[in-house]
């Protein structure tokens, strides 16, 4: 069984501009490409993203797929390998089983590939990005990149807490491998 590190995708490994589907508008957060070549070298890299713009109708599914490929591909010829993507295309108000902190694209990964959750992480910059590895049995960290520093305050009044907190995914790197 392989351990895997679920990763949001805005505000985590490029900067969350909001409704990020044009590959000019990507903006790597700084050191996040260097955080995943460390990381892939002893987990399972995978991409779990909400993208509500999609339901609400602010961009196509299709226009989104394209710019998945086009981001994958930029992240490879940077050697970074992401295995796979998953994302939420609904709005919280739709009432999906997908959505993040739901645990069903975990769930779906790890019977595909033989994960050990147990030994995984999950990394973003909203509280649900860790909770969603902790309901399934690994670890959660926030990240202060992205919206993380404006929703600080979030930790303070919810019941789930992370089991870390980083400034950014070169710290979490080191947070996870150094465990
Ligand atoms: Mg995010
Ligand atoms: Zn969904």
């Amino acid at each position: 069984m392989k351990p895997a590190v679920f990763l949001d995708r805005d505000g985590t490994i490029n900067e969350d501009v909001g409704n990020l589907f044009r590959v000019n508008d990507i903006v790597f957060i700084p050191g996040s490409i260097e955080a995943l070549k460390k990381l892939q070298e002893h987990y399972l890299i995978f991409i779990i993203t909400n993208q509500s713009g999609i339901g609400r109708g602010e961009f196509s599914f299709e226009e989104y797929l394209k710019f998945e490929t086009e981001y994958t591909s930029i992240l490879s010829e940077n050697g970074v390998i992401i295995t796979e993507t998953k994302c939420c295309p609904h709005t919280p108000e739709y009432g999906c089983s997908c959505r993040k902190p739901s645990t069903q694209f975990i769930d779906e990964l790890s019977a595909n590939y033989g994960l050990d959750l147990a030994a995984s992480f999950s990394v973003g910059d909203h509280l649900h990005d860790p909770e969603m590895g902790s309901k399934s049995g690994g670890r959660g960290i926030y990240l202060l990149t992205g919206h993380g520093r404006k929703h600080y305050r979030m930790i303070e009044e919810s019941s789930y807490k992370p089991d870390f907190i980083a400034n950014d995914l070169m710290e979490a790197a080191g947070i996870i491998l150094g465990l």
